[in-house]
């Protein structure tokens, strides 16, 4: 498997290149800790990304996108990593709606679904969020508890969820609830669209270790959610979050892929300020060698990628494969940002000095192998669905 670059894709790649340069924003991203600011600016850019024709690359023309391979999207990461932008991938509070409801939608929504939620999250003006995960159901999603009760024509959810990203400045959830209790485990789940505006939401964040307050506590008492809003069939839900999560193990972070290859470069550059000894970190044969590992490392991504682009552009829903670029990628980050608050020493320890960007991404990275599915759940899904071994206890 393989990418071919053709003489049209490197005219898309110019013309991208092009416009990047010409239209970037000039201004910094508001820090996290404003996050009604960063949701002001993400929406914003991804509405001038809209306006322009740079929404929904891959996304079906039916859908509002452009219909484009998935080669082309891949294009535009690349591009979008190299040029001086506002951070893309799971740093932009759209990512959810983007990168995993909005692909859902499009595999399991029927057609009013798709009218109502893809053109307001391609334009940026709707912000979503994932309301899976619960106290005591994250890696064991399907003993999720959170009730859906069927009254008239609405669902009536009671419960808590957990890990909630960007809760308190969403729109919309893509929300797992129980609607069947008597049912086995996996069956009697449904995936419903929850208006983050409806009665009976009380949202509360967070802080993590970076003093960031990204993620939310959501809990729903008596909230009235249209059945309409149901996605992919009541007690059907398993299967949809199943659409969900390989959209978000499969495709989701391929920007974050293909940005770990400038954070090396930012690495090489350290290297060659920082100095050891009296001497550039760099000059140092460890510190080069390691250097090199890295890099070599981050071609290997860039191949894994490469490779899972051409797997999915001939199916319709990425396969488990995507947990082995998945877990990789979360590995290799987490050495990545290691490496450089090494080479930090004792600055490093200073969260809001020079280096901030680094030491936060070095702090935020011990979640790559915690979100989407832990490293041990990625593991489990690679033995078990990839290579066929026998079921794990
Ligand atoms: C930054 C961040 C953002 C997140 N955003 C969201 C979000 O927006 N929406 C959302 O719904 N969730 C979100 N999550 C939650 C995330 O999906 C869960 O944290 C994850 O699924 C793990 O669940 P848990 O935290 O309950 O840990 P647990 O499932 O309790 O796991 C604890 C430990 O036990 C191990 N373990 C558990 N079961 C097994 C097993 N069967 N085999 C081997 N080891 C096992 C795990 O690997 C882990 O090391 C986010 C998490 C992070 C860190």
């Amino acid at each position: 498997m393989n990418i071919q670059f053709s003489p049209d894709d490197q005219l898309f790649r110019e013309d991208v290149r092009q416009w990047l340069a010409d239209n970037r924003p000039r201004e910094q991203r508001p820090s996290v800790a404003d996050l009604a600011a960063c949701r002001e600016h993400d929406t914003a850019w991804q509405k001038t990304l809209f306006d322009a024709g740079w929404a929904g690359i891959a996304w079906p023309e039916a859908c509002g996108g452009r219909g484009l391979s998935l080669t082309r999207q891949l294009i535009w990461y690349e591009e979008y990593a190299a040029a001086d932008v506002p951070p893309g991938g799971w740093k932009s509070v759209c990512f959810v709606g983007l990168a995993h409801a909005g692909p859902t939608l499009i595999a399991c929504g029927e057609d009013n679904h798709k009218a109502e939620h893809l053109p307001k999250i391609l334009d940026g003006s709707a912000v979503w969020c994932q309301g899976f995960s619960e106290p005591g159901a994250g890696s064991d999603l399907a003993s999720l508890r959170t009730r859906g009760e069927i009254d008239g024509d609405h669902l009536v959810i009671n419960g808590q969820k957990l890990w909630t990203s960007y809760a308190d400045v969403a729109d919309f959830q893509e929300l797992l609830v129980r609607t069947d209790p008597d049912a086995q485990k996996h069956r009697g789940i449904t995936w419903v669209v929850c208006d983050m505006k409806t009665p009976g939401i009380t949202i509360r964040p967070i802080r993590n270790m970076a003093g960031e307050s990204e993620f939310c506590e959501v809990f729903y008492d008596d909230v009235r959610i249209p059945l309409s809003q149901v996605i992919g069939g009541l007690n059907n839900g398993w299967r949809t979050a199943m659409s969900t999560l390989s959209f978000e193990r499969g495709t989701a972070f391929i920007a974050d892929q293909v940005e770990l290859e400038h954070d090396v470069v930012k690495m090489e550059q350290l290297a060659r300020e920082v100095h050891i000894g009296g001497r550039a970190a760099i000059a140092h044969d460890e510190i080069a060698e390691r250097l090199a590992g890295l890099k070599a490392e981050v071609i290997a991504l860039k191949a894994m990628t490469y490779m899972s682009i051409s797997r999915n552009s001939n199916q319709d829903l990425p396969g488990p494969e995507g947990s082995i670029v998945r877990l990789f990628f979360a590995k290799l980050s987490q050495r990545i940002s290691h490496f450089g608050m090494e080479l930090l020493g004792a600055d490093g320890l200073v969260y809001q000095g020079k280096h901030e960007e680094l030491v936060r991404t070095y702090l935020f990275r011990y979640a790559d192998t915690i979100a989407a599915g832990t490293e041990q759940i990625q593991r489990s899904i690679i033995g078990e669905r990839v290579l066929g071994l026998p079921k794990s206890r």
